[in-house]
């Protein structure tokens, strides 16, 4: 059996309504396509039988490629087990499982990459998601947009197909808080973006809950931006100057016109507000020490607790 030339990619968590759906939209895509193509799923420690489902298509359909990590590690560590074990020799595409990137868009993307790109991303026109989700992915990718030292496309997410050389690279990418949408814009290559319409999600609630957006965010940010740092250099300097300043003024005061300044109520307003600018400041370096403190560990990313994989199983031993 030949080795597939697209892997489809997609990760997850608790997927139970969305699977049937999921299994039928990718047999449809790859019953319709020309190319060879394998579908790695994977199960990110589901609590529900998703697992089980994954289990049974695997076992009977050997287009599918199923990995199970050992627990729940978050949709950017499954998918980075996904990509590193996708066997595709030309290119990875990558979805999620809840059926918001429309599958059937493999062509378009396919025909980007044959014309020469190595990645070609997916950009949101329209969200069918609530105001606040949207407002609050908006202000984050200009937030990201104006302070990353890499150039992360606007309103692009991890939905994309990626050459095999930029998954090998992604994969040998040692960083423990992953931000993959800001990893596959480091590694370069040409990249294009594809304009579409972010479907809603097709079955069950949305497993990303509002600390895992967060943490998500924080990655973006710390991981891609030396910014904040910055800022509180900036922020010390600004400081110094006002109090450097402030205590010319004052002994100008007591020594020429005698005049003691009063202000206890000044007093204490400035200590309360520096010192939380302090903790803040304290807290920004924190972030990255953090960040220093889990990479050092260097503990693998994600512990595979089965791979079901039917081309590489041994054939029967004759009798
Ligand atoms: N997911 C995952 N692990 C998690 C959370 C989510 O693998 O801990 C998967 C989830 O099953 C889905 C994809 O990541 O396939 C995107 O998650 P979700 O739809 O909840 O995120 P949203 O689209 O709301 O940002
Ligand atoms: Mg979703």
């Amino acid at each position: 059996m030949s080795e597939p030339q697209i892997s489809i990619v997609a990760p997850l968590y608790n997927e139970r309504e969305s699977f049937p759906h999921l299994v039928a939209r990718l047999n449809a895509v790859m019953d319709a396509s020309p190319l060879r193509i394998e579908v790695v799923l994977i199960d990110d420690g589901s609590r529900d039988n998703t697992a089980a489902l994954m289990q049974q298509v695997a076992l009977t359909d050997d287009r599918y490629h199923c990995v199970f990590l050992s627990r729940n590690y978050g949709h950017q560590i499954a998918l980075s087990a996904g990509i590193a074990s996708a066997r595709a020799t030309e290119a990875l595409f990558i979805i999620d499982g809840d059926l918001q990137d429309p599958p059937e868009l493999l062509t378009d993307f396919y025909d980007k990459y044959l014309e020469g790109y190595d990645v070609v991303y997916a950009i949101r026109k329209k969200r069918k998601e609530g105001v606040f989700k949207r407002l609050a992915y908006s202000m984050f990718y200009r937030l990201m947009r104006s302070i990353s030292y890499v150039d992360i496309p606007l309103d692009s997410g991890d939905f994309s197909l990626i050459s095999r050389r930029v998954a090998d690279v992604l994969s040998q990418m040692p960083e423990e808080s992953r931000f993959i949408r800001g990893m596959r814009s480091w590694i370069g290559f040409s990249q294009i973006g594809i304009e579409y319409e972010r479907d809603a999600r097709v079955a069950g609630a949305p497993k990303y809950s509002f600390k895992m957006l967060r943490k998500l965010a924080y990655n973006g940010i710390f991981n891609f931006s030396e910014y904040p740092i910055k800022l509180v250099t900036r922020l010390g300097l600004i400081t110094f100057t006002i109090a450097f300043l402030y205590l010319i003024q004052t002994l100008i005061k007591k020594y020429f016109y005698g005049d003691v300044p009063q202000g206890f109520t000044a007093t204490l307003f400035v200590i309360v507000l520096f010192s939380g600018v302090q903790l803040i400041a304290l807290g920004l370096i924190g972030e990255y020490v953090l960040r220093i403190f889990f990479q050092t560990k260097g503990r693998p990313l994600y512990i595979v607790k089965e791979v079901i994989r039917q081309k590489e199983r041994q054939p029967p031993r004759p009798v």
